[in-house]
């Protein structure tokens, strides 16, 4: 049975900075992505807030949201057959240093925090994520 779906793709400020997303952007191409929406915002804080909202009681969501809205990120509608669960194994663990070999976060990942891509982690909240940016 056909899973055609869109999910939430987020380069992270430590990789827009480096210069990795013409790179990242290829890899997502490679494994079979579409990018259907593409644009570079720099969030307010307050923006970062409401888009982390549920990590709010976490100890380090006042240090991600200060992260997410330090600098420019791109932000990318992904659409595959099962671009969710594809997306977050593309990407790997959160912790780039548990990250698998081939995987992003492995790649490209600094450490927890910069760890260079967000990816939505259903599709109940990547249809969330999806509208926080590109709401028509
Ligand atoms: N994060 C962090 N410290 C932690 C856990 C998470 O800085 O101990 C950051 C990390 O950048 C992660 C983001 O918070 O990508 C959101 O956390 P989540 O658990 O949702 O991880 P993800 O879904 O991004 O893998
Ligand atoms: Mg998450």
């Amino acid at each position: 049975m056909s899973n055609y779906e869109q999910t939430l793709s987020i380069i992270k400020p430590d990789a827009v900075e480096r210069n990795l997303s013409e790179e990242i952007k290829n890899e997502f191409k490679k494994n079979g992505f579409k990018i259907k929406e593409e644009k570079k915002v720099h969030l307010e804080k307050s923006e970062a807030e409401k888009f982390y909202l549920v990590h709010q009681s976490k100890p380090f969501y006042n240090d991600l949201c200060d992260y997410l809205s330090s600098g420019p990120i791109i932000v990318m509608v992904l659409e595959k057959e099962n671009a969710v669960i594809a997306n977050r194994e593309l990407m790997g663990a959160t912790n780039p240093s548990e990250a698998r070999d081939g995987t992003l976060r492995k790649k490209y990942g600094i450490s927890i925090d910069k760890n260079s891509v967000h990816g939505s982690d259903s599709t109940d909240n990547a249809r969330i994520e999806i509208d926080f940016f590109f709401k028509k």
